[in-house]
């Protein structure tokens, strides 16, 4: 799958040139020109890493990595911020609420690219699940694609099993139905009856996990969560 990058500013020369070289790159891109569209877009859209212009009408790049970073769906999405020169000490404001890195302007595309590339590349190696996995009568064997209850195998289909891992890997994050069926099934833009698709495989893998079923929470109208604590 293409990661998507959120490209968060009100310059729309800035957005468009973004765009094409992100694209070039093989990134999905998505845009906000405010604040309160990137908050939407972050929450909706669960992008892989977000470009956060701090200079905004409105609501200001900060207040945007400070909202990001508090709320549990989208705190663990890498920020990398677009500064000026006499910002210098907002770039530190933004560093200490959580961003990743940031660029200052003007910048190439090129630099961009590779910050965002090597963000992207730590934070792979940061959430890298170990082989074998145990979470409370669960174990999980990612290398042999096997998963047991009480030491028990139990048999689950290669997608049950990609909607698990995929689950586990959001480290308590909610996933929306739209992300997994990207994720999983590679729809892009699904349709209702295939979001439907994620409800059904939902309801067959809780129903062969059986004392760890509650472990994989419904967020109403949006999608799922795994729950790691008992
Ligand atoms: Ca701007």
């Amino acid at each position: 799958m293409k990661e998507a990058i959120l490209i968060v500013e009100d310059e729309k020369d800035i957005v468009k040139m973004l765009e094409y070289n992100l694209k070039k790159e093989g990134f999905k891109t998505l845009s906000a020109h405010d604040g309160e569209d990137a908050l939407e877009s972050a929450g909706r859209e669960h992008p892989d890493l977000i470009i956060l212009d701090l200079m905004l009408p409105g609501m200001d790049g900060l207040e945007v990595c400070k909202t990001l970073k508090g709320n549990r769906t989208t705190a663990s999405i890498p920020i990398i911020m677009l500064t000026a020169k006499s910002q210098e000490s907002d770039k530190v404001v933004g560093l200490e609420l959580g961003a990743d890195d940031y660029v200052t302007k003007p910048f190439s595309p090129r630099e961009l690219i590779a910050r965002i590339k090597a963000v992207l590349r730590r934070i792979k190696e940061k959430d890298k699940l170990p082989e074998v996995l145990k979470i409370g009568d669960l174990t999980l064997d990612f290398s042999r694609i096997c998963v047991a209850i009480k030491g028990k195998p139990i048999e689950l289909t290669a997608k049950e099993f990609e909607l698990l891992k995929t689950l586990i890997n959001a480290k308590g994050r909610v996933l929306s139905r739209d992300y997994l069926l990207d994720a999983i099934w590679g729809f892009d833009n699904a349709m209702e009856i295939q979001t439907r698709t994620v409800d059904v495989h939902i309801r067959t893998l809780r129903k062969k996990l059986k004392s760890e079923a509650e472990r994989i929470l419904t967020v109403k109208n949006y999608g799922y969560r795994f729950e790691y604590e008992d």
